[in-house]
């Protein structure tokens, strides 16, 4: 077996093929990741996101475009209210870190905002890392507030680095890490849309994660809070607002799922040669690539990741049962696709033993009982036996 730095090597150039000639490799940022984790199942998402292919560009280039990312317009007015939450040395952010998450700590005069410059990413998390271990010091702390503006963290994503960059993690006065995500939905009366937090949740959990493996590195351990400050604009104005989070359930769930994914280099392995991803090719070609990599489609897919539509087209024409959703699919047990589910309802096929062929079976045989009661003479139910098989039976 060649030495690791051979095998890195090797990966490297590897995942550089996939992308295509001359194609830049998209950074995974904690949104794909938490996303990733969500489906660690999909070896199809595993590689083009450890390969660093841009997903929203494949897409369109297979024709199926994503929806996805913001407008223009909602990225200059998040990036506008970031700024204007860190103005001032990060005075207003302190401010709100303080009163929410430490109101028993010394409060926030001018904080230290260290440079975290550096020279490509392995030089940026060297420095963050830096910048964290001076900031935090002695055991205890050392009694002041720094700020570290967008640092740059580095994780372990089946056996890849991810970099990703938080919009701010603070250091508090006894040397406890917090992370801070500043988002431009609103906090109306204290609260926004659920939907939105728990996938700004979810992104934190990856940051603590990340920071966790900083903090590991330092004798002893600093404590990654595990509440969240997340920063969204008050009401319907410009001003910040600020609520904690816990990311303890999401940060667990990340971490269990991140472990279940399939090594990148082994998903790798297993394509053929010549496979590449490259949005400039034929969209015929480009779908014999994708079609190379299994994947594993659920509805969920179409909130999180930028090949939904392809994937549930595909799944759809291979009549493949997870489309109807993974809760469907795990009442099916070993029936994966809908032409089985049918067999078996009909008693053509499966094992009359196994509890889902079983109440396929009972399924139908209600079905067949309720519509031939509805066509009887004089009954009360519909007549039309198309619309009373669509209104009682359980296995439309
Ligand atoms: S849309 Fe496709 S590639 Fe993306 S996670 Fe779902 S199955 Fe995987």
């Amino acid at each position: 077996m060649p030495p690791p730095r051979t095998r890195g090597t090797a990966l490297r150039q590897r995942l550089a093929d996939l992308r295509g000639p001359g194609v830049q490799a998209k950074a995974l940022d904690a949104r794909a990741l938490a996303a990733l984790a969500a489906n660690p199942g999909c070896r199809r998402r595993a590689i083009l996101d450890g390969a660093g292919v841009d997903k929203a560009a494949l897409a369109d280039a297979l024709g199926v475009p994503s929806g996805f990312g913001q407008s223009q317009f909602a990225f200059m007015r998040g990036n506008a209210f970031e700024a204007r939450v860190k103005a001032d040395g990060g005075a207003e952010l302190l401010r709100l870190v303080h009163r929410t998450l430490d109101p028993g700590a010394e409060p926030p005069g001018r904080a230290e905002v260290p440079d975290l410059t550096a020279a490509g990413p392995e030089g940026r998390v060297a420095r963050t890392a830096l910048a964290l271990r001076e900031a935090t010091g002695a055991p205890g702390g050392t009694g002041a507030w720094t700020l570290l503006d967008h640092p740059l963290l580095a994780l372990d994503v089946a056996g890849s680095p991810a970099f990703l960059e938080p919009d701010a993690v603070v250091v508090h006065p006894d040397g406890g890490w917090t992370v801070v995500e500043i988002k431009s939905f609103p906090m109306l009366d204290g609260s926004a849309d659920p939907g939105k937090v728990g996938a700004a949740a979810r992104q934190a959990a990856v940051y603590v994660l990340a920071l966790e493996e900083v903090a590991a590195r330092l004798d002893p351990a600093p404590p990654v809070r595990q509440r969240v400050l997340l920063v969204c604009p008050k009401d319907f104005s410009n001003l910040p607002t600020a609520s904690a989070v816990d990311v303890r359930k999401q940060r667990a769930v990340t971490a269990r799922q991140l472990t279940r994914l399939t090594r990148i280099e082994d998903i790798a392995d297993a394509l053929p040669g010549g496979v590449c991803f490259s949005p400039g090719l034929p969209a015929a070609q480009l779908t014999a690539a994708v079609e190379t990599v299994p994947a594993s489609y659920a509805p969920e897919c179409l909130a999180a990741c930028e090949l939904a539509f392809h994937c549930r087209a595909r799944s759809r024409a291979a009549g493949a049962v997870t489309a109807l959703g993974r809760s469907v699919r795990a009442e099916l047990g070993g029936l994966s696709t809908v032409d089985d589910v049918l067999a078996a309802a009909h008693g053509e096929a499966g094992d009359p033993g196994d509890p889902a062929v079983a109440a396929l079976r009972r399924a139908a045989a209600l079905r067949t009982e309720a519509l031939a009661l509805a066509a009887a003479p004089g009954a009360d139910g519909p007549r039309d036996p198309a619309r009373a098989g669509r209104e009682v039976s359980p296995c439309r």
